[in-house]
């Protein structure tokens, strides 16, 4: 490993601890020396080429700045934006845009990173007096502010055809396609982190990245966070005992009370009446998706009695058994009694509910809008699971 290799690896390791939510993109981005690019580049294909020169200027953390800087173009897909802002762009247009994507991208990483920015890098304050200009805009909003009121702009520091996706030279041809599969990882990991942490991550990247990814809102993944959250926090907490001995106990002193660390227990209820045969599918996605959140989720079939009950480690183990009735009030009192921290109930909804509220936390997943004809308790959390549901999470 030569020395910019190393202190790359070191910047990146940075921004995985600040950003980790980014990871996918910061640690598949190849970086590679380059005589002709004066600073730091990334291509739309998300390969980054820097100069060696000036990448000994720059410290450990102003490096992992531009790095992120060079990310946030890549997942705000400014290359293929400015297409659509203006297909045919003068140079004045391009660096127009290049300088509204790098307020962007400042506003985006001050927070967690302002501390590390380079010198040299957009100042504020030369643009703040624009007619228009205002702290939360779009880069198209920020360009055309721009292309109003700037005769003479600077060309920003970093570039690279990502920012605007015009190719420079020395940089080599490749798919821009290539970049989704990333896209698609940052944007499950930022799912993950706003589940714990909401509003720990930028908007501007969540909507960037939904849009460019076409993606759909899938109610399964409000259920998945459901349950983790609800596993998150077991009713109970950790618990002292004499049997177990404790970690920190001393050599000859009286005995100390060890830990019993209580793991969370989640039960799920698959509806298997007749009535739910059209979703055998979803029902199946789900399981799974409990199974990778919780450890050995016991699955209960259920339609007007238990007709299994096992605990499932994987999906092959899931077997339909029922295609009688529906009696959801009675699967959910019987989940209630073995003791599990969360309930799962994932049911078309056509069923009694039952009427006091259950120990563990419930989670109805609905696979059919049956809210007004059989209303759920207040307590439970719904997800609706219905094709074309708004649904709340
Ligand atoms: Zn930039």
């Amino acid at each position: 490993m030569n020395k910019h290799t190393k202190r790359i690896f070191k910047a990146k390791d940075l921004c995985r601890r600040k950003f980790p939510y980014l990871s996918a993109l910061v640690f598949s981005m190849p970086c590679r020396p380059s005589e002709q690019c004066e600073t730091l580049a990334v291509d739309q294909c998300g390969r980054c080429y820097f100069n060696p020169e000036f990448l000994d200027t720059l410290t450990t953390e102003q490096l992992a700045y531009a790095l992120l800087h060079e990310c946030f173009h890549l997942a705000l897909s400014h290359h293929r934006r400015r297409g659509v802002w203006c297909p045919e762009p003068t140079e004045q247009d391009l660096l127009i845009w290049n300088i509204a994507a790098d307020l962007c991208i400042q506003q985006a990483l001050s927070r967690d990173a302002g501390a590390w920015e380079p010198a040299g890098i957009l100042n504020w304050a030369q643009y703040r007096h624009i007619p228009g200009m205002s702290h939360g805009l779009t880069t198209e909003g920020y360009a055309d502010v721009l292309r109003h009121n700037l005769d003479e702009p600077e060309p920003p520091p970093f570039g690279g055809s990502c920012a605007d996706g015009v190719p420079r030279d020395g940089e080599r041809e490749g798919n821009p396609m290539s970049l989704d599969a990333k896209l698609a990882q940052v944007a499950e990991a930022i799912e993950q982190q706003e589940s714990t942490s909401p509003g720990s991550t930028p908007g501007i990247l969540r909507r960037a990245i939904d849009k460019r990814l076409g993606r759909q809102p899938d109610p399964f993944e409000i259920l998945k966070s459901l349950v983790a959250r609800s596993v998150a926090s077991p009713i109970g907490t950790d618990d002292y005992t004499y049997r177990r001995m404790s970690r920190r106990q001393p050599a000859n002193c009286a005995r100390m009370r060890g830990v019993v660390r209580l793991a969370p227990e989640c039960a799920v209820i698959v509806d298997t009446s007749g009535s739910m045969s059209p979703y055998i599918h979803r029902a199946a996605t789900a399981v799974a998706q409990g199974m990778r959140r919780v450890h050995r989720p016991r699955v209960i079939c259920f339609d007007t009695d238990a007709q299994s009950d096992r605990r499932l480690s994987s999906l092959s183990q899931f077997s339909w058994d029922g295609g009688g009735g529906t009696r959801m009030d009675q699967a959910i009192e019987y989940a209630d009694t073995l003791k599990a921290d969360c309930i799962v109930c994932i049911t078309d909804g056509e069923t009694s509910w039952p009427r006091t509220k259950t120990r563990a936390r419930l989670v109805v997943a609905m696979v059919e809008d049956n809210v007004r004809s059989y209303p759920p308790p207040e307590w439970a959390r719904i997800v609706k699971c219905w094709e074309g549901s708004e649904y709340a999470g």
